[in-house]
């Protein structure tokens, strides 16, 4: 039956275990795509030179096979109880001089939101604070800003809030926008654990959403922090399909997605191809579903359905197997029953506390709940990544 636990690791090159294969090969199962693939990642492992159609059979298998195949991959690659709380701080809000279709916090957009200053330091210590004695382990920071170049005290007002929440026993994450190299290094060495940066959608559907900023205007900044001299040996390596760029010394990133924008399935499949093909698959895969904001563009788009939701979740579990999964923006709408299935097939982290940026989020006491009746346990924070096997993945899939 389906409740085995399997080996926590991947291993490349490894064979499921008997039972497993005639799991795999039983007449039920072989005919998906999901089986197929799910079947393969067990036994190979990460693979980054997935092709868009391959992917898109494994989205487009029947719902209850890409969700067990999900949650079959999800079981061999983690332990499949713990989930990750992080907790997600704007400390700098509105204002912004891009023109995200979907979001309240751009200038160009009448959402009733007011603009604020950067937080200061005490106050967000206390939500740190606040946030890691409700479990949180990883505590992450937003602020709306294209960039963070010229804001040389602001940038150093975050360094020190990085330094003092990471003293607190919590990983640190930041959104800030494009950083110069630098800024990077700086990060690093107050210890940042992750720097979450934007994807959005596919590459095609970008210019629906965003004008304001380009894969290719980013491409550019990303290669002139480069060529000014980061070693690329060092710990943070932002990989794009189009070449490597280092972007100082933190290891790990999120690319998020966000889905409900108006794109096509095609489009979740690009940008789905788009993680899994990075040599290094991101640390964090966050899938959002649109909350749709009056006064934004997009404030009449459909609520994203749990269906669509699952088929995201499993076909990134088959496709990015060791990449934290997070169900993100929009989680707020999912019964528990729909959540469990999300977790099911293959989700491991959500963002806990009151709001997600400036839109509503789940309840405290019901996460509670949620945790106790599912069976799941809060994931520990984790200061001692494998690097050694990311390396190697890197390695090797740059060479190939
Ligand atoms: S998503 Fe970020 S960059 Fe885009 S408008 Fe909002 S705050 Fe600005």
């Amino acid at each position: 039956m389906f409740f085995i636990r399997f080996r926590p690791v991947l291993r490349s090159h490894s064979h499921p275990p008997p039972f497993l294969s005639l799991l795999l090969h039983s007449s039920s199962y072989t005919s998906s795509a999901a089986a197929v693939q799910a079947e393969r990642t067990v036994r190979e492992g990460s693979r980054n030179d997935w092709t868009r159609d391959e992917i898109k059979s494994v989205y487009d298998s029947p719902i209850l096979d890409l969700l067990f195949h999900g949650a079959q991959v999800h079981r061999h690659a983690h332990n499949f109880r713990e989930v990750q709380q992080c907790t997600l701080l704007s400390i700098k809000t509105g204002g912004c001089s891009e023109d995200c279709s979907y979001c309240p916090q751009s200038s160009r957009y009448d959402t009733g939101l007011k603009a604020q200053r950067l937080m200061n330091k005490d106050a967000v210590l206390e939500a740190a604070k606040k946030a890691k004695e409700a479990g949180s382990t990883r505590f992450c920071m937003g602020a709306a800003w294209r960039d963070t170049i010229g804001r040389k005290t602001n940038f150093n007002n975050i360094l020190e809030y990085v330094k003092e929440i990471r003293e607190m026993g919590m990983e640190v994450c930041c959104t800030l926008g494009m950083l110069e190299k630098e800024q990077a290094v700086e990060l690093k060495k107050a210890g940042l654990t992750a720097y979450n940066h934007n994807l959005d959608t596919s590459r095609e559907y970008y210019p629906n959403i965003i004008t304001t900023r380009s894969y290719d205007e980013r491409l550019k900044t990303l290669e002139f922090v480069r060529d000014a001299g980061i070693n690329v040996c060092s710990e943070l390596h932002i990989w794009l399909p189009f070449g490597t760029h280092s972007m100082g010394r933190v290891k790990y990133f999120d690319l998020r997605g966000i889905i409900g924008l108006g794109e096509a399935e095609e489009d979740r499949v690009g940008l789905l191809h788009t993680l899994a093909t990075l040599p290094a698959h991101p640390e964090s895969v966050p899938i959002n579903a649109l909350v749709a904001v009056k006064g934004t563009p997009l404030e009449e788009q459909k609520p994203v359905e749990i269906w669509e939701m699952v088929r995201m979740i499993a076909t990134a579990r088959i496709v990015m197997p060791k990449a934290m999964v997070r169900l993100s923006a929009g989680r707020v709408r999912f019964s528990m029953p729909e959540q469990a299935l999300c977790f099911l097939a293959g989700a491991n982290s959500i963002f806990t506390g009151e709001k997600l940026l400036t839109t509503p989020n789940n309840d405290f006491d019901a996460d509670q709940l949620m945790f106790k009746l599912l069976g799941l346990t809060p994931k520990a924070p984790s200061f001692h990544e494998d690097e050694t096997s990311e390396a190697e993945d890197c390695k090797e899939a740059v060479s190939s």
